[in-house]
């Protein structure tokens, strides 16, 4: 089994190089995002108490993130592997999604930290607005708080993953092809 975690500040590429490694190791994909979306659609309870602090940008509540995972997680136990993309977003949850997989008998092999500087971010966030019908792209403050969250709440987990050895940096700057091939690197080295 393969269980990447793909991590990365908004508009780092993370939904691209998922859709990649999903296609290359049979991998199943969960973007919590996604979800947390096709919740609100759904106008679902769930979405309805995510949509208004998704729409600030701010990060939904760790416990409606973690009971939406589990019931994920143990439904795919017997894949081929699992990329986690948006997910984990607070140190409490990389430790949830630990005990998670731990209940299913597996674990994590990797995070890895697709690595984009704040103005190439804000600058990839605006062009997507064009075309992703999200609210929140649709407005530079809102773009700009979603990186300050991530910096503030999200970034912590680094440590968390390197005190297990599992934190690879991989420059997310370049081609989808050239940063796809850094990716393969490291999940052939590890
Ligand atoms: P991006 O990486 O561009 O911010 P996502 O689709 O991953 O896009 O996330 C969009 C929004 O969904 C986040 O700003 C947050 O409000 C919510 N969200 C997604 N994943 C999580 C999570 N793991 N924990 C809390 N909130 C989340």
């Amino acid at each position: 089994m393969l269980n990447i975690v793909l991590f990365g500040p908004p508009g780092a590429g993370k939904g691209t190089h998922s859709i990649k490694l999903v296609e290359k190791y049979e991998l199943v994909h969960f973007s919590t995002g996604e979800i947390l979306r096709g919740e609100i659609a759904a106008k679902t309870e769930l979405g309805i108490q995510a949509k208004a602090v998704m729409d600030k940008g701010e990060l939904v509540p760790d416990k409606l993130v973690v009971e939406m995972m589990r019931k994920k997680i143990s439904q795919y136990r017997n894949s081929k592997g699992m990329v986690f993309d948006g997910f984990p977003r607070t140190t409490a949850q990389a430790e949830a999604l630990d005990k998670l997989l731990l209940d299913n008998e597996i674990g994590i092999d990797a995070m890895i930290m697709l690595d984009v500087e704040r103005e190439e971010l804000i600058k990839r966030l605006k062009k997507r607005a064009e075309t992703s019908g999200r609210t929140d792209d649709a407005d530079m403050s809102i773009i700009e708080n979603r990186i300050d969250v991530y910096n503030k709440q999200t970034l912590p987990i680094v440590e968390y993953y390197q005190k297990q050895n599992k934190y690879k940096k991989v420059d997310g700057i370049g081609s989808i092809e050239d940063i796809f091939g850094r990716i393969e690197e490291v999940i052939k080295n590890l």
